[in-house]
């Protein structure tokens, strides 16, 4: 992609006595870096000011997945702190995470940024130490005073253009919903790629409403607005973390961190539509955007407020987006032999032809499981009175719930019997079909004598290796493996035996 430099009027410093330090020895506060200047330069040739061995450990993130805006996990072993005169590795900050980025010592050699974060008012490089590499030789290739090339490689850049993209959107699409809609951004989310992002708004929005916003973003962007941001001192007596509050009362986004102390107050400045305190890097132009809100949004409820997430996408997410909705639209209707826009009908017929088809093997299987007493019965009905009536039965078949259909049949059998004054003991087992090491087979035992059931269920425990349990005059439990032929024969002495 070739993209036009960044416009020379992009970055404006409006204050005559705030000046980009040359004197390599300082680092330039976070707020004027190279990155923030201008945000399509690559790479930059500079200087280091300060390098220590980072006492930070690789990070693994304490609330797993609950902070959504992703920062790149350091990696095991030593890391560098590399404070440089100035950079194009973006430190993270207003919501937009950090840069990863590459750095060339003076010998040639290409070290890993894996992240980049402001300390105080200074972006520190976190770099990575190879480990052919010891800590002192690393140290040693970043004294201060040495010349480096910090850049954004290919990856590095993807990433960066797909979060200045997001973030320039985000602006844009809280503009218009707080001059439009009279909606606050309470927050927004720079969510890990290539998941939808979301500003937290107070209230959910009506289909209309998410049209309209993303017409006229979308009307601005076509417009090709231009972006750019102005610069001043911060005047130490104010103080700025508190929200700044334009003429109207509108607040514009969040005050400056507490522990900013880079001395800079920026603004970004999307022409003709919006001004917000920020120190993100941001498009020069929203012609590239595109902005594409999804129409439905997750109300969040908290003690007593409930807010609502709105999700958009934008630039190279929003075409990746695109491509994997087409995707997977286009293998489900292949699956369905349908075209794209029969679909959802499609799904909906067959979602509703398989709930009936369930009742009808539902209703299958209760008849079948009467059918199957009945045999039992017949059988327990012919054999000889002054016995105790002892029988197992064996089924191969794939019920959807195998203990269920057992113990339906058990329970049809113990209705036709319990009219006579015999006693019996019936073990049913089932196996699934398919023979397989990791198959489950499932035994049912019935009686119409407690102990002789919990009699049963022990020997099947001790001779079959059945797991189980159950209260009398039920036993049910399950065997793992082949249910092979010397089973049955085996479940037949056991029978005898007792
Ligand atoms: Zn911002």
């Amino acid at each position: 992609m070739v993209v036009a430099p960044t416009p020379q009027d992009y970055h404006r410093i409006l204050s005559p006595t705030l000046k980009i330090n040359t004197d390599a020895t300082l680092s330039l506060p976070v707020g004027i870096l190279a990155c923030q200047r201008d945000p399509l330069l690559r790479v930059l040739e500079t200087t280091v000011v300060s390098v220590i061995l980072s006492q930070q450990t690789s990070s693994t993130p304490a609330k797993k997945a609950k902070k959504a805006v992703l920062a790149p996990t350091l990696p095991a072993g030593p890391i560098l702190e590399v404070i440089l005169h100035d950079t194009v590795i973006f430190p993270e900050g207003g919501g937009q995470p950090s840069d990863t980025g590459v750095l060339r010592s003076k010998d040639g050699s290409t070290w890993t940024v894996a992240q980049c974060k402001r300390h105080g008012g200074h972006a520190v490089h976190y770099v990575v130490v190879p480990s052919n590499v010891t800590s002192d030789a690393a140290i040693e290739q970043f004294a201060s005073g040495t010349a480096v090339t910090a850049s954004l490689d290919q990856a590095d850049w993807d990433r960066r253009w797909d979060h200045m993209s997001l973030h320039t959107s985000q602006h844009l699409l809280s503009a218009l919903l707080e001059t439009r809609l009279n909606l606050p951004t309470l927050s927004w989310s720079l969510t890990a790629y290539p998941s939808p992002c979301y500003v937290e708004i107070p209230r959910g929005m009506e289909p209309e409403e998410v049209q309209s916003i993303q017409d006229e973003a979308n009307r601005l962007v076509y417009e090709g607005h231009n972006v750019h941001v102005e610069v001043q001192e911060l005047d130490q007596d104010q103080d700025h973390s508190k929200v700044i509050t334009l003429e109207s009362g509108r607040a514009v986004g969040k005050g400056l961190p507490s522990d900013y102390t880079g001395g800079v107050k920026r603004v970004v400045v999307i022409e003709g539509v919006d001004s917000n305190p920020c120190c993100g890097t941001h498009m020069p132009s929203l012609k590239n955007l595109q902005l594409f809100i999804f129409p439905h949004t997750d109300a969040l409820s908290r003690s007593n407020t409930t807010s609502a997430r709105l999700y958009f996408v934008a630039g190279p997410r929003l075409i990746t987006h695109l491509t994997s909705s087409h995707n997977l639209l286009t293998a489900t209707s292949t699956t369905l032999s349908c075209g794209a826009p029969l679909v959802p009908e499609r799904v909906a017929q067959l979602s509703d032809e398989r709930r009936r088809a369930d009742k009808r093997v539902q209703d299958t299987e209760s008849e079948l499981a009467q059918l199957v007493a009945q045999g039992i019965f017949t059988d327990f009905s012919a054999s000889p009175e002054n016995q105790v009536f002892k029988k197992h039965i064996h089924r191969t078949d794939d019920a959807s719930n195998t203990l269920g259909f057992l113990s339906a049949i058990g329970l049809a059998f113990d209705n036709l019997a319990k009219e006579s004054v015999r006693d019996y003991l019936l073990v049913l087992s089932s196996s699934p079909s398919a023979s397989s090491q990791t198959n489950s087979n499932v035994v049912v035992v019935l009686g119409s004598i407690g102990d002789l059931v919990k009699s049963t269920g022990e020997a099947l425990k001790a001779e079959l290796g059945a797991k189980g349990g159950g209260k009398p005059p039920r036993w049910s439990g399950k065997t793992i493996g082949v249910w092979k032929e010397s089973m049955n024969s085996k479940m037949e002495s056991i029978l005898t035996a007792l």
